[in-house]
């Protein structure tokens, strides 16, 4: 039998859910079709969860939204195998009525969020996996065929919203498959600890959170990065490095996490705790200039699947979020104009995103990813090594005059670089961060 939705989206991550409860909640009849038996059961991670994006979408979510904590401090460390460099921002005015950052589990988050969705009218289908776009002649985008029945389902418009592997995107030659140098393969455990040894251990209160990341030679020379989120009466911790450096260095993911969680700066952090989950999933890293094209005939793309990722801040969720809802917004607008879902009017969402922090974000970034993939060994192992140094050097009082101390230290960032070297390297990354 043969339904016409308004619209279907696939996929009930943060951008799915985003598009489906922004055209729901316009009264547009949407049908998301999701594989996992619920919506987050293929996204077990703990993980940042930014409120100014939801409050867009869903003002008053912190009334029963499954939030862990709000953080309140965030600490950068530069690593070498026995020290870590740092710096460190906490502040009491994170403490506001209206948290800004929380840390959620996104397998009970993403089911709240999905509940939102059904509860604002859309249908909502598990287990069913959209095999292939469903297209006319004219190579339109007419609707998908599931796994479930053989039978193919009609929409005026699809939202593709399926995450990083954007496997049936590639399929329909909508898009690339991601380069392995513009994805990351993280690994991720969930160590759980009682409420108060948290909070002890961080220094936290009633709630308050502490979110660490860290580069350094735990990545062994890739171009990479280590994080810790504390939730209420668990650890989150991971590292993720690019998918190209896994494959020229052969190094083990999990080797890598085994490694972070041993260093003596994570060891005592984490000490007593009790493993329960170990997940592994691909991040877009590719930034701007791997964001493939966002719309065609009767299709859009949002999320993870349209690699809206911003990697240096680690933001995806937030970009995830605000696609969907851009999307959403404008499927909403061409049909409110009595327009078809065509290439020319769904280029409204393009415009909408363009005028974002999502894209602009990306853009002043663009030449970020580049950089830190092709040199990778000096600022993932070479400066934090010799940052380390100069650290210990400064803090060890010994009897050698501070001059010396000084000279040795200018000298060892010389060796290691050159003068012409760290000149180029400054230039680079300020180059690349403008
Ligand atoms: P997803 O959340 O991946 O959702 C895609 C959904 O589509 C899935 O539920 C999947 O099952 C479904 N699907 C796929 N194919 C099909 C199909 N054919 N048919 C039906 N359903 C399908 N971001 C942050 O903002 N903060 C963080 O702290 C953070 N930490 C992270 C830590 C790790 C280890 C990882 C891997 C990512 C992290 N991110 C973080 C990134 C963030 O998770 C993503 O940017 C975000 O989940 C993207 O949302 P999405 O909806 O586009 O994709």
């Amino acid at each position: 039998t043969e339904e016409k939705f308004d619209a279907i989206v696939i996929g009930a991550g943060m951008a799915g859910n985003a598009a489906a409860y922004t055209m729901a909640s316009r009264g547009l009849k949407v049908l998301q079709l999701e594989r996992g038996e619920y919506p987050g059961s293929k996204n077990v991670q703990g993980a940042i969860m930014y409120s100014n994006m939801l409050e867009k979408i869903i003002p008053d979510f912190r009334d029963d939204a499954p939030l862990e904590r709000h953080l309140i401090e965030q600490r950068f460390w530069m690593m070498d195998d026995t020290s870590h460099i740092g710096m460190q921002y906490r502040s009491d005015d994170f403490n506001e009525s209206r948290h800004n950052r929380y840390t959620v589990i996104r397998a009970q988050f993403d089911k709240w969020f999905s509940r939102k969705v059904r509860e604002a009218g859309a249908t909502v289908l598990c287990e069913t996996t959209v095999t292939e776009l469903a297209r006319d002649s004219d190579g339109k985008v007419i609707g998908v065929l599931t796994d479930r029945t053989g039978d193919m389902i009609l929409a005026d418009v699809v939202v593709l919203a399926e995450g990083v592997n954007g496997l049936l995107g590639t399929r329909a030659g909508l898009r690339e498959t991601p380069k392995p140098q513009n994805v990351a393969l993280a690994v991720k455990e969930m160590h759980f600890l009682p409420e108060e040894v948290i909070d002890q251990r961080f220094g936290l209160k009633a709630n308050e959170g502490c979110v660490i990341e860290a580069a350094g030679t735990i990545s062994r020379s890739m171009a990479g990065l280590a994080f810790l989120y504390t939730n209420k009466e668990s650890i989150s911790i991971g590292i993720g490095c690019l998918v190209s450096d896994f494959a020229a260095t052969m190094e083990s993911p999990y080797e890598l996490l085994e490694s972070f969680k041993n260093h003596p700066s994570i060891r005592t952090l984490i000490a007593g705790s009790e493993v329960k989950e170990y997940a592994a999933h691909l991040i877009p890293e590719g930034g701007y200039r791997a964001i493939p094209q966002l719309f065609g005939n009767g299709w859009v793309v949002v999320g993870d699947a349209a690699q809206l990722n911003n990697a240096v801040h680690r933001e995806g969720s937030n970009l995830a979020m605000t696609s969907g809802r851009l999307a959403g917004e404008a499927i909403f607008l061409v049909r409110k104009g009595g327009r078809p879902m065509t290439k020319e009017n769904l280029a409204l969402y393009k415009s909408m995103l363009d005028k974002s922090f999502v894209i602009k974000d990306l853009r002043k970034y663009k030449d970020m990813p580049a950089l830190l993939h092709t040199n990778s060994r000096n600022f993932f192992t070479t400066y934090p090594q010799l940052l380390s140094q100069a650290a210990q050097n400064f803090m060890r009082v010994d009897s050698t005059p501070k001059l010396d101390k000084e000279r040795a230290t200018t000298a060892a960032f010389i060796k290691a670089r050159s003068r012409w070297g760290l000149v180029g390297d400054a230039v680079r990354l300020a180059f690349a961060w403008r």
